[in-house]
Order: C-alpha cells, then sequence, then structure tokens
C-alpha cells in the first residue's frame, strides 16, 4: 500500500488546479489536500475547501483574504486562513507535505515555488514562468536541497517521458541529438496576417485544441508560449537551444519528441487533456487513472507537420533571442510579456503590439547577468517600469 501523498495546490482554482483536484478526487486513498490557494476567486476556493477540507488555504489577495476568512468562520469547517505572499510561501514549504503543485499563473508564483524548492519539495512544475525567470537560480536551490521537479507542462512531461530513466542532463552520455517540441500554431495558425491587427481578446484566447487560462491562451496564440517553453526546456533538460527544435503539429495529439543519436525518435502521444501529465507527475514512478478518454488514432487518422513561421510569431523569435543573451534577458522578457498580454487581455492594445512592446523592452533595458533572486526580481519590476513607460505613448494611439 503507498503511503498517502500529502499536497500543496498552489493556484487551485485556475484551469491547472481544478483539473489537479479532479485527478486527486479519483484517487483519495493515495493524496491528501493539506493545503489550497487562489488570487481573487474566493467562491470557488470556497467550494473546494468544502469538497477538500484542507488544513490551510491562502488567499493572494490581501482584501480578498478578510472575506473569505469570514466564509470559513460561518461555515465551521477548520481551516487557517492565511494571506499574500508570505501565506502562499509558508503552505509551500511545511514540514507536513511532500508535494507542491506550482500553478499559479505568471512571476508571482515564483517565490512560493522557490520556498518549494528550498525545503526539498516534490515539486510539479505548471508555473513555467518561474523557471524562465530565474532559471539557473531554480535548478541550482532544487539540486542544494535535494528537492524534485516534475514537469507538467505536456510538452516538457513527454520529453520527461520519452527521456532515459536515468537522464541527468548530460546530453552525450544519453545518446541524444535533439528535442523536437511541439506547438498547435494556436489559434491564428493559417489567418491572413494583415488580418491580426484587429484580433480581439475572446478570439485570441479561443483555443483549438486546449481549455486553459486566459494569459496562457493570449501566449499560445502570439506563440511566446512555446517560446516561454522552449527557455524552460533549456532549463529542465540542461539543453542547449540549438537542440530544441519547434515543430508545428495543428492536432495537439503528439506532445513532444526526443531524437537519439541512432535515428530512433521517441514520442509521448494522447488526447490534449492536462490530467495525463498531471496524472502522471503526482503519481510518477508509477501510473494512476486520470479520467482522461483513450486516444482514438481512427478518428484522428491525420497527423500534420510544419516549421514555425518567425515572422508571423514575432514573439517565439524574441524568446530564442533572450535564451541568446541569458543573464535577466528572460526575465525581463517575461515581464514585459505579462503586461503586453494583460494590457491585450484590458483592451489597452492590439494583438500585434503585444510583440512590439516586448522588443522595446528587450532592447531598452540593460541586459546582464543574475546571480541571485534580488538579480532577477530587479530585471522584473525594471522591465513592468519600461513596459509602462512604453504603454503611455503607445496605448493612447489604440483608445
Ligand atoms: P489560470 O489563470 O487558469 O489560473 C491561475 C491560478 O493562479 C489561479 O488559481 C489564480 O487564483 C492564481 N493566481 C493568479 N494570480 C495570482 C497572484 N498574483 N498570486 C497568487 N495566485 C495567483 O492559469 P492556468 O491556465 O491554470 O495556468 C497556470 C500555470 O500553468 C501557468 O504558468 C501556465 O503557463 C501553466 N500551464 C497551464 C496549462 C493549461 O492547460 N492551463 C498548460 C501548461 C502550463
Ligand atoms: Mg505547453
Amino acid at each position: 500500500m503507498t503511503p498517502t501523498r500529502k499536497l500543496t495546490v498552489l493556484g487551485s482554482t485556475g484551469s491547472i488546479g481544478v483539473s489537479t483536484l479532479d485527478v486527486v478526487a479519483r484517487h483519495l486513498d493515495r493524496y491528501e489536500i493539506v493545503a489550497l490557494s487562489a488570487n481573487r476567486r474566493i467562491d470557488m476556493l470556497f467550494e473546494q475547501c468544502m469538497q477538500f477540507r484542507p488544513k490551510f488555504a491562502v488567499v493572494a489577495d490581501v482584501q480578498k483574504a478578510e472575506e473569505f476568512r469570514n466564509k470559513i468562520l460561518q461555515s465551521g469547517i477548520e481551516c487557517s486562513v492565511l494571506c499574500g505572499q508570505d501565506g502562499l510561501s509558508q503552505v509551500a514549504s511545511l514540514d507536513e507535505i511532500d508535494t507542491v503543485m506550482a500553478a499559479i499563473v505568471g512571476a508571482a508564483g515564483l517565490p512560493p515555488t522557490l520556498a518549494a524548492a528550498r525545503a526539498g519539495k516534490k515539486i510539479l512544475l505548471a508555473n513555467k514562468e518561474a523557471l524562465v525567470m530565474a532559471g539557473s537560480i531554480f535548478m541550482q536551490t532544487v539540486k542544494t536541497h535535494n528537492a524534485t521537479l516534475l514537469p507538467i507542462d505536456s510538452e516538457h512531461n513527454a520529453i520527461f517521458q520519452a527521456l532515459p530513466l536515468n537522464y541527468r542532463g548530460n546530453l552525450a552520455d544519453s545518446g541524444i541529438k535533439k528535442i523536437l517540441l511541439t506547438a498547435s500554431g494556436g489559434p491564428f495558425r493559417t489567418n491572413p496576417k494583415e488580418g491580426l491587427e484587429r484580433v480581439t481578446p475572446s478570439e485570441a484566447c479561443a483555443h483549438p485544441n486546449w481549455d486553459m487560462g486566459k494569459k496562457i491562451s493570449v501566449d499560445s496564440a502570439t506563440m511566446m508560449n512555446k517560446g516561454l517553453e522552449v527557455i524552460e526546456a533549456r532549463w529542465l533538460f540542461n539543453m542547449p537551444y540549438d537542440r530544441i527544435q519547434v515543430v508545428i503539429h495543428p492536432q495537439s495529439i503528439i506532445h513532444s519528441l526526443v531524437e537519439y543519436i541512432d535515428g530512433s525518435v521517441i514520442a509521448q502521444l494522447g488526447n490534449p487533456d492536462m490530467r495525463t501529465p498531471i496524472a502522471h507527475a503526482l503519481a510518477f514512478p508509477e501510473r494512476i487513472e486520470s479520467g482522461v478518454a483513450s486516444l482514438d488514432l481512427f478518428k484522428i487518422a491525420t497527423l500534420n507537420f510544419e516549421a514555425p513561421d518567425f515572422t508571423r510569431f514575432p514573439c517565439l523569435e524574441l524568446a530564442y533571442q533572450a535564451l541568446r543573451r541569458d543573464g535577466n534577458a528572460p526575465a525581463v522578457l517575461n515581464a514585459a510579456n505579462e503586461i503586453a498580454v494583460a494590457s491585450f487581455l484590458d483592451g489597452k492594445i492590439g494583438f500585434v503590439q503585444i510583440p512590439k512592446l516586448i522588443e522595446y523592452v528587450l532592447s531598452h533595458y540593460a541586459i546582464g547577468p543574475i546571480s541571485t533572486l534580488a538579480d532577477v526580481l530587479k530585471a522584473d519590476v525594471g522591465s513592468r517600469e519600461l513596459a509602462s513607460e512604453w504603454l503611455k505613448i503607445n496605448s493612447a494611439v489604440i483608445a
């Protein structure tokens, strides 16, 4: 009998958080939820608390925390309510938990995910922005504190599954030639380029294959998501960027591939449903039911592949540029992208201005090495300031 795993779910009210709880609910004999967290969606967090009865619930938004605390008091259930970044880091490093699902979106997820690494936890990493911002520091922290990092991003989870079990970050030892990172191409893969100026947030969020949070949906439409994933793969698998090839695969059935020097190419396939990588990482090295339907190859019938169009998707090129420049460049890229996406979702800028804002920030911010978390956070803040300056001049054009 496997001992019960005790979990903290950071970002439990998001798309990945909800899918995680769906998998956990199928295996209550194996997993116990100790802590849940949300930013502002306290009604949903409350329902989750009623169902899973965690010992702790964190509301990141300090103003919403008091309202939530009252709801919990009235309900009579026993649950300590914490708030803000401190609360998140606290539940990510509790002695009584062994596993943390890092499913907060954006830079806000970095401090609690690092706290989990420092506490030597098993981290199921969905929050790719944390690794993009602070790759070297994050990987070093995992190593120093003997934490375990398992990828939730479907592509990285696929690569993890296609790599040798004993892979320790050395390509030559394992006979690895390159990794092939698949991308759906998002909702605008075949739209005329001219029309992209007028696309709306709801069109950008309507992904053809995946049902995801708004930020990653817009990132998929600009293909910045794939750019962030190239950077994520560089750190997770210690892979030089010229060994990571992006392949457009519109059906999202092959989640990624690893090519070996003998010509073998190993892929992981499955329906596009995040419960597969979540269940894989939760149970690793065992396998558990995830609720995902069987893959029907006869129904799919055809799988297509194309090279990415870097002129249609300048964000992908910008991400490669940040990766080549290294140091604080990926943190600068990430912060500028977060501001650009939020501004697009707020109707302040158009879709095609997203890469323009990022390019401006990347070419004006002083790129330099990072050695501490403070360096990363400085780049994050500085990039946001530059992005705001750009917005002051350029968003007026749209409004
Ligand atoms: P989402 O927007 O649906 O959910 C985000 C979660 O983070 C919510 O619980 C929200 O309350 C919380 N949150 C937001 N801002 C916060 C803040 N400032 N402080 C604390 N908590 C905050 O996002 P998602 O689609 O679930 O994505 C989560 C992460 O997983 C992202 O990094 C994304 O790139 C990654 N990811 C998602 C998918 C997917 O299918 N959704 C796939 C691969 C990777
Ligand atoms: Mg992905």
